[in-house]
């Protein structure tokens, strides 16, 4: 018989009529000849109240009662949904995380998923229940109770569908799909008929909201479709599966990331170890780093300047200066009044021309762009956050989001062919042996010697600097591969580096010379020898140990790091070109234990 797994989030149960309503599209799947596994989250903004009550007792509440109160929001839920089901004549369980055996590790508050027992659950479906699973949470080794993260309860329901093998995994939600952009923000956004798990992924993570980023991980690794819908109509929403929307669109969808701060180090010693040192310091307090950019001054120091969640600024800075007193780092800034915004697309690792269409519209809205990063499937950018709204509004337009692109699948069909084939549940079986569901999963390590480096100094804190370059390298048919601009709060200028092919260093250098002269920017400078190193997986952004790995295998090869940037699917650093192959082999080892 057919499974299927429906997700409720918290505003889709936030009432007893909500509810009902709920309760009856499960009794429906079922009586059209489905099992039936819910998973739903707490009523509307219980969780939040949750927290808030706990803050009015204890500025810094210990995590692991944090989990014991968060996790009753999901326990009235269930049993509520139980009630419903039972109330309309058909037969229904509720069960906790412990109950159903999700058994997670034990960071509280943010515990990753190690294995889920079916027995209990496949048993209670065979004899006619729906089974109604609590969200959000699981209990570790010991028996605690843990939670996932805000917005877990996604990454219950795509677990469940992967355990248990399920057709479909519907997450009803209060929009009615996955849209180019958050449709409460820009009503000008569009939905999509279809995304890709790594668009999916970088979004979630880069601000989009509508989907929690381990759920979509879950989604990637165990091959499970996921259907993003309304629970308040029968409309078909948005598919996340393999492939995109339609074949080469450069953009996607773009995101914006309002509570951010910056926190740059100036002067930081340019040795290796370094890095290690500073986000070893942050990884140990559990900071996730985003945006990550370093330049290599003229005199043997580096700056580092890197983003991390506002609400995390305080911690954060009691880690960096730590390492400063440790390495003798000459001043540190930051700022928490910025915002992120990023724009994603496969399409865009293959064309030229995205970038600078970013930064023009950028540019056009009058905007100053303070940081840059990319990655093979994303550009983010570092603006004022009272620049931002306007900012998104206006790469929204310059990649023509509102319009549906040629070649778009059509919904019905995409919803019809998403089902998972026999060989995806072999794999997905074999996956499943003998490894944790959420273990880091590391599938390719490489070494790419054929690019260069440029680095503009002294760049004026100015808008459309960065548009210009871009624009005369797209327009001398220069492919660029990476960019980090990093920005220096106090002395209000930006330090720009892309990497080319070798072969076009030269016109590179003549654009970037010239452009740095009419601007009056400090200098410009190149490596013609760069190796860059790249670990590609699953979900590594969210494992913030993979770059910490990558920076303590470099570090203990003596291999200084230039470059870095991140997506959710691979970490990329730059290093000098002489030490590529050493780079390589001191990757392969430190990295062997879970290589597949
Ligand atoms: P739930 O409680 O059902 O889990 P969430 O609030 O977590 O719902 O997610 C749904 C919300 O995500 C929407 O109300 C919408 O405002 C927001 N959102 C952010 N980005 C997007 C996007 N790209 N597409 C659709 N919704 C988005
Ligand atoms: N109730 C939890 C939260 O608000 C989990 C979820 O809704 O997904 O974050
Ligand atoms: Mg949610």
């Amino acid at each position: 018989m057919p499974l299927i797994v429906q997700k409720f989030g918290g505003s889709s149960v936030a009432d007893s009529q909500k509810i009902l309503a709920a309760a009856r599209k499960a009794i429906r799947a079922q009586q059209e000849g489905n099992q039936v596994v819910m998973v739903v989250s707490a009523m509307g903004d219980t969780t939040d109240d949750l927290l808030e009550l706990a803050s009015q007792v204890n500025e810094r509440p210990p995590a692991r009662e944090m989990d014991m109160l968060l996790s009753t929001g999901e326990q009235v839920s269930v049993a509520l949904m139980a009630m419903a089901v039972h109330s309309l004549g058909s037969k229904a369980i509720s069960l906790t995380g412990g109950q159903i055996g999700i058994r997670t590790d034990s960071t509280h508050t943010k515990a990753r998923i190690r294995s889920v027992s079916t027995d209990r659950m496949k048993k209670l479906l065979e004899s006619g229940n729906i089974v109604i699973a609590a969200g959000f949470q699981g209990i570790d080794e010991d028996w605690n109770i843990t939670t996932l993260g805000r917005g877990g309860s996604d990454t219950t329901a795509v677990a469940l569908a992967a355990v248990l093998q399920a057709d479909s995994c519907e997450i009803y939600t209060d929009v009615d799909g996955v849209y180019t952009t958050d449709p409460r923000v820009m009503p000008e956004a569009r939905r999509m008929s279809r995304i890709s798990y790594d668009e999916m992924l970088e979004l979630a993570s880069l601000g989009a909201g509508v989907m929690h980023n381990r759920a979509v991980e879950f989604g990637k690794k165990f091959n499970v479709p996921i259907h993003v819908r309304s629970s308040f109509t029968d409309v078909l929403g948005t598919m996340i599966v393999n492939e995109p929307e339609a074949p080469n669109v450069p953009v996607c969808g773009c995101a914006i990331t309002k509570s951010e701060a910056r926190i740059t180090l100036v002067g930081v010693p340019d040795r290796p170890g370094s890095s290690l040192d500073i986000f070893s310091r942050l990884g140990k307090r559990a900071i996730t780093v985003d945006m990550v950019v370093q330049n290599i001054g003229e005199d043997g120091k580096a700056d580092i300047s890197f983003t991390v969640p506002q609400d995390e600024l305080r911690a954060s800075l009691e880690a960096v200066q730590e390492a400063a007193h440790e390495l003798g780092i000459e001043r540190i800034t930051h700022d928490d009044q910025v915002a992120k915004i990023s724009v994603v697309g496969l399409g865009m690792a293959k064309q030229t021309g995205v970038a600078d269409r970013m930064f023009r519209a950028l540019a056009g809205a009058g905007v100053n762009i303070q940081m840059i990063t990319t990655s093979e499937i994303k550009i983010s950018v570092l603006v004022r956050r009272n620049e931002a709204q306007s900012a998104l509004r206006a790469v929204h337009a310059a990649f023509e989001l509102e319009r549906e692109p040629a070649g778009a699948a059509k919904r019905e069909q995409i919803v019809a062919s998403s089902r998972p084939t026999a060989q995806n549940v072999v794999d997905v079986v074999q996956r499943l042996a003998g490894m944790d569901m959420e273990e880091l999963f590391i599938d390719d390590i490489s070494l790419d010697q054929s690019q260069a480096r440029v680095t503009i100094r002294g760049v004026p804190d100015v808008p459309g600097i960065a548009a210009k370059v871009f624009e005369e390298v797209a327009a001398a048919k220069i492919f660029v591969d990476m960019i980090v601009q990093s920005y220096d709060g106090q002395e209000g200028q930006a330090t720009l580096s892309f990497t080319v092919p070798k072969g076009k260093l030269s016109d590179a250098m003549t654009v970037a010379k010239k452009l740095a002269s009419d601007f009056q920017c400090a200098g410009v400078s190149s490596s013609p020898d760069i190796a860059k190193l790249s670990v590609s997986g699953i979900g590594l952004r969210s494992h913030t140990g993979v770059a910490m790995r990558m920076f303590r295998s470099l570090s203990e090869a003596g291999i200084n790091i230039g470059m870095i940037n991140t997506s959710e699917v691979r970490v990329n650093v730059v290093v000098d070109g002489t030490h590529g192959e050493k780079g390589l082999a001191s990757l392969q080892k430190a990295f062997a234990d879970v290589l597949r």
